[in-house]
């Protein structure tokens, strides 16, 4: 194992909420170790499968129950659009029309998405629509009354959304709110600071958004004008 494979999956165990591995004490060798080798030798379980799809992630979530979340579905929302996309939204949770359909983003938050990619893209002459790019969400099923999802629930759940954007292996993400910024990029900080700017999960470019939920309210009309700006960018970055 190469010291980057080895940073990888400790990263993946990371992400599944381990905090700490151990080291076998009776790993036995045919011969001393190499004290040229930039890394020890250590024996991991193997938890990421070698070669994820979407559909093996779709089939590991099952009838999930993993977390509190479960209890108030109706159905698990696990992502829409293009499988091979170069760009990959995500969200913070499915709403209510969201867990009716089991469909992300289909309500009043997911319309005026639709209407900022699709006339953005027709703008600005890039040849998608909302079709064309996948969307998820970072906890699968619908936290009760719409409320935050919790630190536990967004690291049980963050696994599969992990897993999804490593299987599609996008250009890059929009970070679409507070909760899938701080998912993504372990950050404390406000989406006014974080957005316009690009960041990074593992190799992958982010750009950090408002989630359109927070653009609908009448008072925020300079984010909604700050959104068109951060999508013009990453629509550009990804398909020019
Ligand atoms: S939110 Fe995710 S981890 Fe929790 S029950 Fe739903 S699918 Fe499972």
């Amino acid at each position: 194992m190469t010291k980057d494979q080895l940073r990888r999956r400790l990263e993946f165990y990371q992400d599944l909420g381990f905090k700490t591995l151990y080291r076998r004490a009776s790993i036995e060798r045919a011969s001393p170790p190499d004290p040229r080798s930039p890394v020890p030798v250590l024996s991991l379980p193997t938890l990421e499968p070698a070669s994820d799809s979407l559909l093996q992630i779709l089939a590991d979530i099952g009838n999930c129950t993993r977390c509190r979340l479960h209890e108030g579905r109706s159905k698990i929302v696990f992502g829409s659009g293009n499988e091979q996309s170069r760009l990959v939204f995500v969200g913070e949770g499915p709403g209510a029309d969201e867990d009716q359909q089991g469909l992300p983003f289909v309500g009043r938050a997911g319309q005026l998405l639709t209407q900022m990619i699709d006339n953005t893209a027709l703008k600005e002459g890039i040849p998608i629509k909302r079709p064309d790019v996948y969307i998820c969400n970072v906890v699968k099923c619908r936290p009760p009354e719409n409320r935050t999802p919790q630190p536990d629930e967004m690291e049980i759940c963050g696994q599969f959304l992990y897993r999804q954007i490593q299987a599609i292996k996008p250009k890059a993400i929009c970070a679409l709110g507070g909760t899938a910024a701080k998912a993504l990029l372990g950050a404390k900080v406000s989406v006014t600071a974080l957005r316009g700017k690009w960041h990074k999960w593992r190799d992958i470019p982010v750009m950090v958004t408002y989630h359109p939920s927070y653009l609908l309210r009448p008072y925020n009309q300079n984010a909604k004008k700050e959104a068109w700006e951060d999508l013009k960018k990453v629509l550009h970055y990804v398909y020019d």
